[in-house]
This record gives C-alpha cells, sequence and structure tokens, in this order.
C-alpha cells in the first residue's frame, strides 16, 4: 500500500514536471552537452519583452512577435522558468555535411587559394593568412591580435601601400564571424584580401584605397566557434566561444555598464579591446549571418544617433549597390536592408556600440545572408552580389573632413579633440591619432562647425566648413600652446625614448649645465600623474618609472632656467 501510494506521487509529480516543461526538453539537453548552447523560437506578446529578455538570453532574429534566440545552459535554465513555448531548433552550424562545405586537398596551391567555393579549415586559413603577407610584402602585413580561448590564432591582415609605416591616412577595419556560425563572412573577408592584393596597380578602385586607407581585415574573430566540430570542417560551428559565451554580448556597453551579459571578458574581448586601443579606427564593419541588413547605431539606445543621417545614406548606398546585382529579394530586411539597431532589437554588450561609444570608431553590423552557413559552391554567387559594396564603404573613409592636426611653433603632430558643434552627442566626438596627429571625421553633407581642442593649447574653432557627399575636404589644423610664463621663452620639443614606451621612459635633459628641472607628467585629461625635482648631476638622461600607468596618451613638460619643453608619449603595455 505504502509502495503504491509513493508510486501514485511520482507519477502525480512526474505529469505536473511534464505539463510545465513548454519545450523538447531531452532534444535541448543533448544540444547543450554537445554544443554548450541551444538555438530555438519562441513568440511575444509585446516587443518591449525583448527588452528584458536581452539580458536572459542572445536574441539572435526578430520577426514580427517570432524571436530566434541561443542560450548556453546557465541562460537556458533562467528563461525556460518564464514559461514561453520553446521550439528547439536545429543548429544552423550543424545543417550541411562536410561534401557540401570543405575542400580538403588542393584547395591551395602556389598562388594562394585556386577558387572560392569552400570554406577553409583552420590550417588553410592560416597558410591563406601567411600567403598573402609573403607574396605581398610591401603591401600586406599579418598582426597576431591574440588567441582565442583554446590558442588558436586572431588574425588580421593590414593592407596598405606602405604597410610597415603608420601613414596620415584613415585606419579601416572589416572583421567576421565573430558568432563562430555565421560564415559567409569569413570567406568573403579572405576574398577581399586577395582582391584588393591582385588588383592593386590594374583596377583604379581597389589601387586608390591601397594607396589612400590603411585596411585591416579579421576574417575570422571567434576561430573557437567557427571550429568546434574541429579544425578541419566548419560543420558543427557554434555561436559563441570556447567557454560557451556570445562574444557579442560581452563587451561594455554604454547603457548597461561593463559586464552587461555577467561574465567576464573573454579572451577574445580583451585581444580586440587592445586592438582597438593600439590602432585607432576610423570605420569599421562586422559582419554576421542569420538575416540581410546594415544595422547602425545604437543597438543598446532607443535614442537616434548624431551621425543617423549620413548612416541611412552610407546603408542605403551598401543596400542599394547589392540591390543592383543581386537577385531580386536578396537583402531586403528591416527597411529595404537597412535599419537602426535599436528598432530591430535592442541588443547590450555589442561590439558594435563599445566601438562606437568608446574607440570614436563609426562601427556598423553587417547581416550578410540568412542562412548562416550556405553551401559553399554559393560563395562566388554572394561574393559577386557584395564586393562593390564592401569597397563603397571603405571608400566613405576618404569623404568627409580630414588632416592633420599640429603645433604652431614645432609642427608637431598633436592628439587633439575635434567636437562638431550642435551636432555631436553620446561620444561622437572623435580624436586625432598619434604619431601622426591625423584626424578623419566622415559626416554627412551640411555646413559645420568645428572644434578642436589640447590639453596645454588654446582652442580653436573654425566655422562653415561645408561638405557634399562623396566628397573630402583635407583641412589641416594648427593649435597654438598657452603660454605658461617666463620660462615660456624657450620651448622646444624634448627628446624622449622609447616609443611607445611600457616600463621606463628616457627624457634626455635640453642642458647639461642647468642644475635643477621640473618634471610634469599628465594624463590626457590634463590630470597630474608625476611632479618632482630633477638635480642634474651630470647625467643627460632622466628615468621615469611608468609601468604602474594606465596604457594611453601622456604629456610631458620639463620646466628649467632655460625654458619649458614639452612631448607627448604613448605608454602600451
Ligand atoms: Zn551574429
Amino acid at each position: 500500500m505504502k509502495k503504491l501510494l509513493t508510486l501514485l506521487v511520482l507519477l502525480f509529480f512526474t505529469i505536473v514536471l511534464v505539463q510545465a516543461q513548454s519545450y523538447d526538453v531531452k532534444k535541448a539537453d543533448s544540444l547543450l552537452n554537445a554544443n554548450g548552447e541551444v538555438y530555438f523560437s519562441f513568440h511575444v506578446y509585446d516587443r518591449a519583452e525583448l527588452d528584458a529578455l536581452t539580458n536572459i538570453i542572445s536574441l539572435d532574429n526578430v520577426r514580427g512577435d517570432e524571436v530566434f534566440a541561443y542560450a548556453n545552459r546557465k541562460e537556458f535554465g533562467k528563461f525556460s522558468k518564464l514559461g514561453y513555448v520553446v521550439t528547439i531548433l536545429t543548429p544552423p552550424g550543424s545543417m550541411l555535411a562536410d561534401k557540401d562545405l570543405m575542400k580538403p586537398e588542393g584547395a591551395l596551391n602556389s598562388k594562394g587559394p585556386a577558387t572560392w567555393n569552400f570554406y577553409p579549415s583552420y590550417q588553410q586559413y592560416l597558410d591563406t593568412m601567411a600567403y598573402y603577407a609573403s607574396t605581398y610584402p610591401s603591401l600586406c602585413k599579418i598582426d597576431t591580435i591574440g588567441t582565442s580561448k583554446t590558442g588558436r590564432l586572431l588574425l588580421a591582415a593590414k593592407i596598405s601601400r606602405n604597410v610597415n609605416v603608420d601613414e596620415a591616412k584613415p585606419q579601416f577595419l572589416y572583421t567576421s564571424s565573430i558568432h563562430g556560425d555565421e560564415v559567409t563572412g569569413y570567406v568573403e573577408m579572405l576574398h577581399l584580401i586577395e582582391y584588393l592584393l591582385t588588383n592593386y596597380g590594374t583596377d583604379p578602385k581597389a589601387t586608390r584605397l591601397v594607396d589612400s586607407v590603411q585596411i585591416f581585415i579579421n576574417p575570422l574573430a571567434n576561430p573557437d566557434g567557427t571550429y568546434h566540430g574541429g579544425n578541419n570542417t566548419v560543420n558543427g560551428a557554434t555561436r559563441t566561444n570556447a567557454n560557451n559565451v556570445d562574444l557579442n554580448r560581452n563587451y561594455p556597453d554604454p547603457a548597461a555598464g561593463p559586464h552587461p551579459d555577467g561574465n567576464a571578458w573573454q579572451p577574445e574581448t580583451v585581444a580586440f579591446m587592445n586592438f582597438a586601443s593600439t590602432f585607432g579606427f576610423n570605420m569599421s564593419a562586422n559582419f554576421h549571418g542569420g538575416s540581410e541588413v546594415f544595422n547602425y547605431p545604437w543597438d543598446t539606445w532607443v535614442r537616434r544617433c548624431a551621425d543617423v543621417n549620413w548612416w541611412e545614406f552610407v546603408g542605403r548606398e551598401f543596400a542599394d549597390t547589392i540591390h543592383q546585382y543581386g537577385p531580386t529579394g536578396y537583402f531586403t530586411d528591416e527597411q529595404n536592408g537597412v535599419t537602426d539597431g535599436y528598432d530591430w532589437y535592442r541588443v547590450t554588450g555589442g561590439r558594435q556600440d563599445y566601438m562606437n561609444y568608446w574607440h570614436s570608431c563609426r562601427e556598423v553590423t553587417i547581416e550578410l545572408t540568412t542562412v548562416k552557413i550556405m553551401p559553399a559552391s554559393l560563395l562566388p554567387s554572394y561574393w559577386n552580389y557584395e564586393y562593390r559594396s564592401f569597397l563603397n564603404y571603405i571608400e566613405q573613409s576618404l569623404y568627409g573632413i580630414h588632416g592633420v592636426v599640429t603645433d604652431t611653433a614645432t609642427g608637431l603632430p598633436l592628439y587633439a579633440k575635434l567636437t562638431v558643434l550642435n551636432h555631436d552627442a553620446d561620444s561622437s566626438i572623435i580624436y586625432s591619432r598619434m604619431p601622426t596627429g591625423f584626424y578623419d571625421r566622415v559626416i554627412d553633407q551640411g555646413t559645420w562647425s568645428l572644434m578642436f581642442s589640447c590639453p596645454g593649447y588654446h582652442t580653436k574653432t573654425i566655422n562653415n566648413v561645408t561638405v557634399t557627399r562623396r566628397h573630402g575636404i583635407h583641412l589641416d589644423v594648427q593649435l597654438k600652446a598657452i603660454n605658461y610664463g617666463t620660462g615660456e621663452l624657450n620651448q622646444g620639443e624634448l627628446t624622449i625614448y622609447p616609443v611607445p614606451a611600457s616600463k621606463d621612459i628616457h627624457i634626455v635633459l635640453p642642458e647639461a649645465e642647468s642644475a635643477k628641472w621640473k618634471l610634469d607628467v599628465l594624463n590626457i585629461l590634463g590630470v597630474s600623474m608625476y611632479s618632482g625635482e630633477i638635480v642634474n648631476t651630470g647625467q643627460l638622461v632622466c628615468n621615469l618609472d611608468v609601468s604602474s600607468y594606465p596604457a594611453g596618451m601622456y604629456f610631458i613638460r620639463l620646466s628649467g632656467k632655460s625654458g619649458i619643453y614639452r612631448k607627448q608619449v604613448v605608454i602600451r603595455h
């Protein structure tokens, strides 16, 4: 009797449990075991629900009231308690067989990849990147941005005439597949590297871009996700990295704070943040799949960004050019292929907003294909629909207003801030880039007032700068140092090495006979980092330990009997 009662109680609870589960528990569980993530869809009654859901799961697409999303085990556990009726979907990374994707043999020959109708293995990818650098050493070099969680390489090709020199030109970045199972852009970016290198000197547009822009291309931002199924196939690719974290929800967010997803910054995130700090990208795009749309900032805020008109113009150019060369209906999601990010659905922790807000970089999210992993045989056709738009978007970095900011007296380049008066908002100001002092303010047509400022210098405002679309205005700007007093008579440049510095900086004292100097170090906001006296004991060089200073730009000022000497230094760790 007791046994029967226990059985009945158990049966009762089993029924209750089964009824409470509104999804295929077994299927979800086996996918979470195999991939660390699960892909699913559900319906919302009100789109306002998405604002809360975006902090719990990784929203992937929203079509009407139907939502597509990913979650790892922890996220799915939280979400499944909310009572939505959920359909567990086949992972997009496992829809096709190897034979439809890969080309294991003969894919690379002495001229690099012979065709573009396959997804490379991890080794083929490394070999292809190395091939470009070794075959075009004056136009292409490969930087290692960092390594993934499991030690795979995060690579970026730099393509530019005089590739080994940082010149006074825009710095432009393309990067793809931060979601490991969205790989059309991965192959397209390798193809773009080849296109720029092989057409340099013959095709006028490719030549102009390589001559005038420093182009960086990171084809694969999440190699652990893409090669989740092993180094020889993209079959089994996952959205997340090896820690099952969505890297495009893992960045500091202007509205939601430093860790909007509740996870530590992943190795891939840290590597990319360092990469973005080391260079000063003016424009970039991050390629995804799952939809077909040009998604501009903000993702996190409902309000429009300051440069919304410019984004609409550039986005329309991107989409309309694809419409001209692609099949009917392709790249027409949202507003015929262009959308404000928040209008589509809110994302927090995305890289786009991070780059726009903290790096003054105009970054857009571009979803290339609704199918995340297409049969490889279709890749050449999609390249043909898209590549003109890739080139046009790079070309936009040559338009707007650009030039070099220097010190009136010394002619030395300055790290200056450019504010477009009555226009800039939410961190849309930009900075000139050291060591060249080059700035690049892409902006829509109009007549603008520009204010240039730099600590220790008189601010300069230039009114009535008229910009027209698809034209660049070259505007060099000189700023005059603020006169600090009697010691100013003999101001000049200090000699400091190494540049950039990481541990010690060595300051060459201007005059051996001066007994005393006052040394000041200010950070970029003008806050004193160091102030002290140097007594010259016959040493011509004074050393300063800067290992505890945060990476960035600093101003060194040395005051003595003969005058004040200045220098800006960059500290990197
Ligand atoms: Zn994506």
